[in-house]
């Protein structure tokens, strides 16, 4: 007997303005403040750049306290940060980025990316950490598609991406600081694939392209709902891929604490939110230049 985990809450992907770019945010989104330890899941693209048009432009900011990860679907970015690493990363490929006590970091389609032109779509999802990591050393994970585990279905019509955590006895070569599954998925349309969620987990779905149905009950669709949030009960997520699609799946432990957000820093209280804007125009986040 397979049960499935209830579903919470069904919601859009509303498109918001981050300065001048345009893109998708399902998380935090009305009614669903985080999906713990999920704070902000953002969807990019895609976009057609070329020489005229580039507004995923993103240069030198800082972070602490949190786990910012880009996961790339289409296209190609440059990776700087303030530990010193430059490293581009290409479709299928994720950039995982340990903030800690603090980082500097830039992305940006490669200047051949934006010469020769083509789509641009990713993800970004921050990640918390539990208080006794926050300050913790920084730290840059890279994986290529090519080092990211695949699993595929009975049926062999989607193929799954472990980037971190395990499914089956597949392990993703990603070092989580607290257990989090981070898988993204490829359906052929008609495939089905069922996926184990650990029990003390919280989860999500969230549809990139195409159409799929979850648990056999609730429609994804691009451009209508496009994430589902479970409950604690159920074992099990089933995805049924109704077009040709792609999708994230995203579990975690909760962590449990008092989160205050203040632009690019994730701590637990607002005097540790001043220390860490203090400590940016220090310096002691590093230099970026
Ligand atoms: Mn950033």
């Amino acid at each position: 007997m397979t049960s499935y985990r209830a579903i919470q809450k069904k919601v859009t992907s509303p498109l918001v303005n981050m300065g001048p770019i345009k893109l998708r945010q399902p998380l935090p989104t009305q009614g669903v403040e985080n999906v713990d330890p999920f704070l902000l899941l953002h969807h990019y693209g895609p976009y057609a750049i070329s020489e005229f048009n580039n507004p995923f432009d993103l240069g030198p900011h800082p972070h602490r306290g949190f786990e910012p990860i880009t996961l790339l679907f289409k296209g190609e970015q440059l990776h700087r940060d303030s530990l010193g690493n430059e490293m581009v990363v290409k479709a299928g490929g994720v950039q995982w980025t340990t903030a800690g006590r603090g980082i500097i970091h830039s992305e940006a389609p490669t200047k051949e990316f934006v010469k020769k032109g083509g789509d641009l779509e990713g993800i970004q999802l921050w990640l918390n950490l539990p208080a006794k990591y926050k300050m913790m050393t920084p730290n840059y994970q890279h994986l290529e598609d090519a080092q990211i585990p695949k699993l595929f279905s009975d049926d062999k019509s989607i193929q799954l991406n472990i980037v971190a955590g395990h499914q089956q006895e597949i392990q993703g070569n990603i070092t989580t600081q607290t257990p989090v599954n981070v898988f993204t998925g490829n359906a052929l349309k008609s495939g089905s694939i069922s996926i184990e969620i650990p029990e003390e987990h919280e989860s999500l779905v969230y549809l990139l392209e195409g159409t799929i149905v979850v648990n056999d009950t609730d429609t994804l669709e691009k451009g209508k709902d496009q994430m589902v949030t479970f409950k604690k009960e159920g074992k099990n997520v089933k995805i049924t891929a109704h077009a040709n699609s792609v999708f994230l799946i995203l579990s975690g432990a909760p962590i449990k604490e008092k989160v205050t957000q203040y632009g690019p820093y994730v701590m637990n209280t607002q005097t540790e939110i001043l220390e860490a804007m203090r400590d940016y125009q220090q310096g002691k986040m590093g230099h970026l230049y």
